[in-house]
């Protein structure tokens, strides 16, 4: 749907009467998509280890001497999907800092993971920056989609906050559109000097580069980081802007975030009733989830009984993944090339 800049600022500031509408006509352009499912990821953490030094996570580069560092093995990764076999859930979500070695493992585990669902599921991957022939490998090894944030779409706040630029947080997922992902792109809501303009644009941009999934997370303040002291974002206009996302394109897949339910007991529910349509489940071993450390020590993580109520609160049921498609078989399990890096052990 075609949808101007001011009207997206008009909806971000939708309170009241004004808002509960927004909320219905999302509501109402997601069942015409969807129906009433909520897809459900398992989400797996392979590495608390990045190379990046945002100023808004506790994992930046600079923390790393103080963070109790892990990298899950392959053997351990698949422990882990095998949870989320069990579960029913055709989504596992491998999420990690940016580290060109995370390529390696999980290239080796995709296969296994393949074979363990009798290829019957989406391999969703959140590594970071890689290079094009990396994404490749990956893809030749079994991903199915790759979420990159943009995190914002103000070029300057991006680098101010990044100490990298927007341009090539763009040309990543260019290269990811191009070689046949699906690929989500994110926002996050309350950073420094942003502007509603800036949060309309961060929609415009994943409108205009055609991704398939889109999300919007309030900032989260979090300890040991240069904005600890900022305050939340305003969870309002991230559900606004959740609302925003569905009616510029019903299709997308959109989460009810963690963070919301962080900031405010109950805003996943709320997520859901702005138009969101995916919730994400945590199967990282109780001893990796203290170490992942993405909103600081206290984060809200999301087990399966809370996102069964969370549903159940919703009036949803919990669908599979639109991206699942069988492959040949005789892929499965292909020991493919791995790029030429030196950083792949
Ligand atoms: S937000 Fe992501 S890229 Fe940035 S420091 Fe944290 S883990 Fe690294």
């Amino acid at each position: 749907m075609s949808v101007s800049k001011s009207e997206i600022v008009e909806m971000l500031r939708a309170r009241g009467d004004a808002q509960a509408q927004l909320f219905h006509e999302a509501r109402r352009q997601r069942a015409a998509a969807h129906g009433d499912g909520a897809l459900l990821r398992g989400v797996v953490e392979v590495t608390n280890l990045c190379r990046v030094n945002c100023d808004y996570c506790p994992m930046r580069k600079d923390n790393t001497p103080a963070n109790s560092i892990f990298v899950l093995d392959e053997d351990q990764i698949m422990a882990r999907a095998r949870a989320v076999h069990a579960a029913g859930i055709d989504v596992v979500f491998l999420q990690a800092g940016e580290i060109p070695k995370t390529t390696g493992i999980v290239g080796r585990v995709i296969p296994r993971i393949r074979e363990l669902f009798d290829d019957r599921v989406e391999i969703l991957l959140n590594l970071g920056g890689k290079k094009r022939s990396e994404y490749a490998y990956l893809k030749d090894q079994g991903a199915t989609s790759y979420i990159l944030k943009h995190e914002t779409a103000n070029p300057e706040l991006h680098a101010e906050l990044r100490y990298e630029s927007l341009a090539d947080r763009l040309k990543y997922m260019e290269d990811l559109l191009d070689l046949g992902y699906k690929v989500g792109t994110g926002a996050i809501v309350g950073l420094p000097g942003q502007r509603l303009d800036d949060l309309a644009d961060d929609i415009l941009l994943a409108q205009r580069l055609g991704v398939h999934m889109a999300s919007v997370a309030p900032f989260v303040p979090a300890p040991r980081t240069p904005l600890e002291n900022h305050p939340h974002g305003d969870v309002d206009v991230a559900l606004n802007m959740i609302a925003a996302m569905r009616l510029v394109r019903p299709d997308w897949l959109i989460p009810s975030v963690s963070a919301l339910e962080k900031t405010r007991p109950g805003g996943q529910v709320q997520g859901f009733q702005a138009g969101a349509n995916v919730m994400t489940i945590n199967f990282s071993d109780a001893k990796h989830t203290d170490r992942y450390l993405i909103y600081g020590k206290d984060r809200f993580v999301v087990r399966s009984a809370h996102a069964a109520e969370t549903l159940s609160r919703a009036g949803l049921t919990a669908m599979g993944s639109p991206f699942v498609a069988a492959r040949s078989a005789g892929r499965l399990g292909d020991a493919r090339q791995a790029p030429a890096t030196s950083e792949l052990a």
